[in-house]
Parts: C-alpha cells; structure tokens; sequence
C-alpha cells in the first residue's frame, strides 16, 4: 500500500467522500460529498501513474490487453481509417471558428491523427504528448509539431492559441483544476476550448456496468458535465454547448472472454477485431446527443475577455 496515496477532493478540497464503486483494479472510486467530482482515492503515487504511458500504452501489448491500461494497436492498425474520418469535434469548430489561420493546440494529441486533419485544413497546429513514443510517431508520419510533456513545463506564452483541444485528457491528469488554469492561460480572449471525458452521469447510473469502471484504470477523476461546467467556468472558461454519445453499458464479462478466445483462435483476429470495431465506427450516424445521458461527454467552452463573440447558430 506504500505506492498509494490519500488525495482531498481537487475541485473544493473537501476531504468528506462517499464510495462509488470498486473498480476491477481494487482501486475505490469515491464521489466528494461537497461538489460532486469523482475519483481514485487512495491513488497510485506520481512516479508509479507516469509508466503508464509507453510504447505499449499505444501499440498494445499482452500487458495492455490484460491490465486494462491502454489502446489495442492504436497507432498500428487505426491509423488509415482514423485519418479518413470526419471529425465530428472540428466539424463542429468550424461553426465557431474558422480553422483556417487558427492557432490550434491539442493536448494529449497521442499519434497526432486529429491534428493532421487540423492541420490539413488549415488550422496553426500543435501537439503537446506525454509520450515521447507517440509524439515521435506523429512528427514521422505527418510533420507535426508536437512537444513532449506536460503543459505546465513548455516554454510557451500565455495567449498563444485560439482553440485548445484536449480529447479524453483531463480524467487522466493529476489536478484538472490546475490543468484547467493552465489551458486558460495559453487561450487567448474569446477563445475556444474543446473537453471530451468519460460522462460520469452515465457512470452514477450504471455503476459497475459502466464502461468507465470496466475499463481505462489509468483514469484518474470521472465528471458529471454539471461538475466539469463548475470547474471550468471557475478558471474563467464559459460553457457553450455539451453533447454526450454512447450507451456506456459494457458487454458482460462472459461475453468478452468468448469473443477474445474466438479472435485468439482466428489468423489476424486481433486485427480484424479492431476493423470491425473502426468499421461500426466510422458509418455510425452522427451519435452525438445534446445535453445526453451518454457515455462520452464532450462539451465546448470559451473563455472571458475581449475576443470573438462565439455563438452556436445551430447547435
Ligand atoms: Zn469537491
């Protein structure tokens, strides 16, 4: 138990919890009884949480496949179907902001796919990754600029970017409060940040059927989008819209394992496991509810100041 550590809640402070759940790692996710936010407590200390997050986070390993912890081949096998696909998140940038000429950071950009597509539409991209591996990645196969590390420690001005995207990032950081600020700080008046996290409404009602208890244990906090709202607009981000997708509800663990052996059994199985899954994906229907009960919330901020008046004409 030496390498866990007892946290208060990051948003308030308070250190009053109820339990939510344990998850299948054994670690207990507990809910602050003052504001709702939802976390690991006790938690893995720093030094053990920053291995998570090698090259097998992202290409898959039988460590990764067994713990929970990572994307199957992420970089491997996604790569020619992710970089084909629409992005729904910069769709619906585009109805605010212009890509064209924005300065655009995305944090967490993993293997850079999105930021190539930002890119390629005329967006000033650049990527910010905890993995040295995946940035490396992403600056071979398409140019990118992308720094290794965190935000707190690049050399970059405050007020450098228009839009800052940060896909499924914040529920793994150690303090979103004070990952909040900083994305705050880089932003510049008026401009747009982009926040897609695990929906922890959907988690309250599923409890361990959830999908984000089931899986992921490399993830940190859990956010209601009320919560999530509380946070950012205590750091001067205003919401502009949320939607949510997904039905969360994980197949039964029966279910898993014969579909797993069957994959196993099969020349390629793995590969074409991860193609099916792409391939639903890919021709799902626009899946995005507003202000939904989904499983993945993603919602649209801007911050304070003097800038462009962002309205959504038609969310
Ligand atoms: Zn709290």
């Amino acid at each position: 138990m030496g390498q866990l550590e007892e946290v208060a809640c990051d948003a308030c402070g308070s250190k009053q919890v109820q339990m939510v759940v344990i998850r299948a790692d054994d670690l207990r996710v507990v809910e602050c009884a003052s504001c709702g936010l939802a976390f690991i407590n006790p938690r893995p200390k720093k030094e053990h949480l920053s291995k998570f997050y090698g090259e097998s986070y992202f290409v898959g390993s039988d460590d990764a496949k067994d713990t929970g912890i990572g994307y199957n081949s992420y970089a491997t096998f996604a790569i020619p179907w992710l970089k084909l696909r629409k992005s729904w998140e910069l769709e619906k940038i585009q109805q605010l902001m212009p890509l064209k000429g924005s300065r655009l950071l995305e944090i967490g950009c993993a293997t850079g796919e999105l930021l190539a597509l930002a890119h390629s539409r005329g967006a000033l991209t650049m990527g910010v990754e905890i993995s040295e591996y995946a940035a490396q990645v992403a600056k071979e196969r398409y140019g990118l600029e992308v720094r290794v590390g965190d935000l707190e420690h690049l050399d970059i001005p405050a007020e450098s970017f228009d839009i800052i995207l940060a896909l499924e990032v914040i529920e793994h950081v150690l303090s979103p409060r004070a990952f909040l600020k900083e994305i705050a700080l880089f932003l510049a008046p008026g401009g747009l940040v982009v926040l897609s996290t695990p929906n922890y409404a959907c988690g309250r009602q599923l409890k361990e059927e959830w999908l984000g208890f089931r899986t992921s244990f490399e993830h940190l906090y859990f956010f209601t989008p009320e919560v999530l709202v509380h946070m950012a607009g205590s750091e001067g981000l205003d919401l502009l819209y949320w939607a949510t997708a997904g039905s969360g509800k994980a197949a039964p663990l029966q279910t898993r394992k014969k579909m797993k052996a069957w994959l196993q059994k099969i020349p390629g199985g793995v590969v074409l496991g991860q193609m099916v899954k792409l391939f639903k994906d890919l021709t799902a229907k626009d899946p995005w509810v507003k202000f939904g009960q989904g499983h993945r919330l993603l919602a649209f901020f801007k911050s304070r100041g003097q800038g462009n008046d962002l309205v959504f004409d038609n969310p």
